[in-house]
């Protein structure tokens, strides 16, 4: 209180100003990263995310080996209640290779070997290609994932993978 009475007009004027507007600024500098943050992720993430999560509800029956569509709820643990009634039901990941190479539009749902304790790689019933985690779609032109032979055959015998 008595050092504001002690300053002159000019610098204390300008001291609120500094205060008003510097807090304005930071306050508005703070909101415009949060903005800007929000909007690189949701370009970054957001439509991967929605492929993601439209994708995982695609799941397989591993008692049937049929697949099923799911919806995942809060607090669902996998395997989720497939529709042969047993916890058999395992998230798929979706080729979209038909056997000469290729790209289809109704994808196959493929249960991934891991989920069920198999070890080595995954190759699709349909086309006999590999498939991998986040199976990506492919784009036009895209080449074909390789075939079970295709792939062992490139990683010459393949006995790294079988440890696997
Ligand atoms: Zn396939």
């Amino acid at each position: 209180m008595a050092l504001s009475g002690t300053r002159t007009e000019s610098s204390g004027l300008r001291a609120f100003m500094n205060t008003r507007r510097g807090n304005a600024i930071s306050i508005a500098a703070g909101i415009l990263l949060v903005v800007v943050a929000v909007l690189i992720l949701k370009k970054n993430i957001g439509p991967s995310d929605a492929v993601s999560i439209s994708r995982d509800r695609m799941f397989v029956d591993a008692k049937t080996m049929k697949p099923f569509s799911y919806e995942i709820k809060a607090g669902d643990t996998f395997p989720v209640k497939a529709p042969s009634g047993d916890k058999t039901g395992y998230p798929a990941e979706l080729c979209f290779w038909t056997k000469d190479g290729k790209i289809k539009n109704d994808p196959t749902a493929v249960l991934m070997n891991r989920f069920v304790g198999k070890s080595g790689p995954t190759f699709c019933p349909d086309c006999g290609r590999l498939v991998v985690g986040h199976n990506p779609a492919p784009a036009p032109g895209a080449k074909p994932p390789p075939t079970e032979t295709e792939y062992h055959a490139q990683k010459g015998g393949g006995s790294r993978d079988e440890r696997e």
